[in-house]
């Protein structure tokens, strides 16, 4: 078969690889439909997540059809349509017990990672009954792709960890896929604003149409300042971290209202300055965290209703063999205009 293979830093290749095989009873062989690139796969190219291993398949995100069960899958079987979670997880151990399925004991983020993942055209994925999801007849199969990571992230670690609530002015810094997924699920909870925060016009402007009430184009000490004066010099509620750098989360840390939370998406890959000696005396609170995707069958029913549209978030398609294309686009997101690529079998 084909995939999209991981040649060590800066290096990929759209190469032959053999077909994965059943390997556990727990697992299935998965034929991909549409998949897509995640801001993790960049990191994983720039070289900041060694554990990639050259060699590897990229991609953790994807729908498609069940070409083949081990003995033990309960729940699926060849023929069926699945969307995959970006997050595998037993089901049983002690974490998986409690919902943190990123840290399942055997499984958690390991697709694209640790083991082969979803840009190719065949994928094997460990514990198929607890990381896989039926797909319900009629679906959109592209929107779908959106809920294998972006939306459970953005909700989960953006909404649920900031705990947005009714009236509330959310910021949300970093207008990118995870930034408008906590945006389009932060409107669950009917907050009063939501202000967007980017350097890219182009993405403001989209965040407008998706719910954004406010637009600030800046960063640094120029974003906090225009927060500070749109908010009457109090602050936000809730600041969303959605990039995973020191500026960014440096803006974040700054435009907290007495009582706020601070919910860090972003991937960090060097420290930030924590300004405890501002913040100790504010009440505020800060979170982290992996997604867990534990919220991916509420999400599904919310996309089936229309209730979220995150098809909106799709800006270009393309083909398996156009892969690397596909990267060339994504990551020029300003000059290109691209937030997610789809790319289908
Ligand atoms: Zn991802
Ligand atoms: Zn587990």
């Amino acid at each position: 078969m084909k995939a999209l293979v991981y040649g060590g830093p800066g290096q990929k290749i759209w190469t032959e690889k053999p077909h994965p095989v059943i390997d556990k009873p727990t697992d299935a062989i998965v034929r991909i439909s549409h998949t897509t690139i995640c801001g993790t796969d960049l990191h994983i190219l720039k070289g900041d997540v060694p554990a990639v291993t050259p060699g590897r398949i990229l991609g953790h995100e994807g729908v498609g059809v069940i070409e083949k069960t081990g003995s033990a899958v309960r729940n699926f079987k060849a023929g069926d349509r699945v969307l995959i979670s970006c997050i595998t997880s037993c089901g049983s151990c002690a974490n998986c017990k409690r919902q943190m399925y990123s840290h399942c004991a055997d499984g958690g983020w390991i697709l694209g990672h640790l083991i082969d993942g979803t840009q190719a055209e065949y994928v094997r994925i460990p514990h198929a009954d607890n990381s896989l999801y039926p797909i319900p007849a009629g679906a959109d199969e592209e929107a779908l792709v959106m809920l294998s990571d972006i939306l459970p992230t953005g909700f989960e670690i953006g909404v649920l960890n900031g705990k947005v609530g009714p009236g509330d002015v959310v910021a949300i810094v970093g207008s990118g896929p995870i930034g408008m997924a906590a945006l389009l699920t932060a409107q669950f909870y009917s907050p009063g604003r939501i202000i967007m925060i980017d350097l890219d016009a182009n993405r403001l402007e989209v965040a407008k149409k998706f719910g954004a009430t406010d637009t600030v184009c800046a960063g640094g000490a120029a974003a906090v300042e225009q927060v500070k004066a749109m908010t009457g010099g109090l602050g936000v509620d809730v600041a969303i971290e959605a990039v995973g750098l020191p500026a960014t989360f440096d803006v974040c840390q700054n435009i907290l209202a007495p009582g706020a939370r601070l919910a860090n998406i972003g991937v960090h890959g060097t420290s930030v300055d924590l300004h405890m000696e501002n913040l100790w005396i504010q009440n505020v609170t800060i979170s982290t965290g992996l997604v867990n995707t534990n919220t991916t069958p509420m999400l599904l029913k919310t996309v089936q209703s229309g209730k979220v549209e995150p098809a909106r978030l799709i800006t270009h398609r393309f083909k398996l063999d156009q892969i690397e294309e596909a990267y060339r686009v994504f990551s020029n997101a300003a000059k290109e205009k691209s937030l997610k690529v789809i790319i289908s079998a």
